[in-house]
Order: C-alpha cells, then structure tokens, then sequence
C-alpha cells in the first residue's frame, strides 16, 4: 500500500474535558513520519480545530451558534497546525495545511490544483495536513463532516486505503455505548439498509457524525476503489497492521479497482 489518508476525529484527539490528548496526537504523528520515511505517501484529514479553539474563546462546551463555530474553527485550526508543526517537526517531518470546501470537486480546475498541490506535497515527503475550511463553508459547499471530507481526499489522491481513526474498534451491529452486547462487524462489501440501520446513533460529544458519516464515506471510498477501515485510535500502531492486510476493525472492501 503505496497512498495512504488516515482520518482522525475530534473525539480521538481530545479528552473529554475538551482538552487535547497530546499522547495521541504524539504517536499519530510518530506513526506517519514512520510510514512517509517508509517510502510511503500519507495525508492526514485532522479534526479539531473548533474542539481546541472553543477554550481560547472561554466558551463553556461545544459552541451553539455557526458564527461561534466559524470563530472557534478560525481560532483553533491555527493552534492545531502550530501542535502538528512542532510535534511532526520531533520526528523531522514539515506539515502543509489544506483546507477545503466541496466546490474544489465541482470546479475542474480547483480539483486540478488541490491534486497537483498534494502530489507535488508527497514528492517532497511532506506531511499534508486537511481539514475543511470552517470559518468560511456554508451548506451548499460544505463538506459536512471530516469522514466524508477524508473519503474524497481518497479519491482526490487514488489513495489505496482510508484508515478513520476512532472513539470505537468499528462498526457494530447497534451503538456499543448503549448496548453491551453489539457485536463488532469486521468486513462490509456492500452498504445495504440493514447496515444503514446499524448506524443509526449519534456520535460522542466532540465527534459529529457518529456512524453515520462513516458509511457515507465508505460508499464513496468503496466506489472510487479505495478499501476503508475504522479502527479505534487507542492503539494507533494497529495502522502497520491494517496496511500489511490484518484483520483490525472493520473493512469496507471497494467495490471497483482504481
Ligand atoms: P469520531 O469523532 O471518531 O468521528 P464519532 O463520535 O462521530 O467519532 O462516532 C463514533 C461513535 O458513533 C461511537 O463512539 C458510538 O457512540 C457511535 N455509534 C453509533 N452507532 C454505532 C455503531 N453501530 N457502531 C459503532 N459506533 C456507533
């Protein structure tokens, strides 16, 4: 596995306090430089910003209002960028920030750029960093969420494998935090109703789509014929066992070949 998108969700890189998990944020960093020395071509899609700015703001919990979300996202998405800076930087890697709204897919020319930009990034073994360009994305050129956003970064890259990082080992059969005997789903080919239903829950209290958004996105990478995994961001170094084809969380296996 050559290209590589690994999604991480607010829920993983903050504490429920709100504050952040350096502990997470140190060895997802470690594992990427790894991987990139590797040989390989990783972008990390990192959520966040709107969690670490909501502090600066002295908001209490998640901000209500899109004005405050915006300035919140304005506010930490520059801190979030200083913490990968120096924390990549212990492990002699640079980072380049990308955000983007969907209307970058519409417009060939933007799709052009935002690829050439990533490509031209991964040849001189840079670290891109995505998220969604927050402070400016009203709803028709929003992305919406971070799962959906790292599954067409996916496809924007012709990425071998999505690796969503999570608060959970995958997708279960029903909301493991509500029902202790959820069964733990690990191989999905096909999106249907049934698994649809599954994922019927919300998500944690910084995350945003829940499940939800995780199949959307797996539809998208299953179909541009990138493989999808979710896999729990508590044992981070389960990434080098999930690119060597090892059974972790759950695959999404594409339907089509690149
Ligand atoms: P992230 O911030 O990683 O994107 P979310 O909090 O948005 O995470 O989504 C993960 C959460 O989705 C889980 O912690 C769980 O509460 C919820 N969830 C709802 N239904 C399911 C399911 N069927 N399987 C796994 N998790 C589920």
């Amino acid at each position: 596995m050559q290209k590589i998108v690994i999604k991480v969700g607010s829920s993983s890189l903050t504490y429920p306090t709100g504050l952040l998990n350096f502990r997470k944020i140190h060895e997802l960093a470690m594992v990427i430089s790894d991987l990139s020395n590797m040989g390989k071509d990783v972008v990390l899609v990192s959520s966040g910003a709107i969690a670490v700015g909501a502090p600066k703001l002295s908001l209490e919990g998640k901000p209500v209002t899109t004005r405050e979300k915006q300035a919140c996202a304005a506010v930490g998405q520059c801190e979030l960028m200083n913490i990968y800076g120096d924390i990549f930087g212990q492990c002699g890697k640079t980072v380049a920030q990308l955000l983007l709204t969907r209307d970058v897919l519409d417009f060939p020319e933007r799709k052009q750029n935002a690829e050439g930009t990533l490509q031209t990034l991964f040849a001189h073994k840079i670290i891109p960093i995505v998220n969604e360009n927050d402070s400016i994305a009203v709803e028709e050129i929003e992305f919406g969420d971070n799962d959906t956003l790292s599954a067409y970064v996916a496809q924007l890259v012709q990425a071998d494998i999505l690796i969503l990082l999570s608060d959970i080992d995958g997708l279960y059969d029903k909301n493991p935090q509500t029902n202790k005997d959820a069964k733990l789903i690990q191989y999905v080919d096909n999106i249907t109703d049934e698994i649809k239903t599954m994922a019927g829950g919300e998500g944690s209290q910084w995350g945003t789509g829940g499940m939800l958004t995780k199949l959307v996105a797996a539809e998208v990478a299953m179909s541009s014929g990138v493989d999808m995994v979710i896999t729990n961001s508590d044992n981070i170094s389960n990434i080098y066992n999930i690119i060597e084809g090892k059974p972790i969380g759950t695959l999404f296996k594409a339907q089509t070949t690149k």
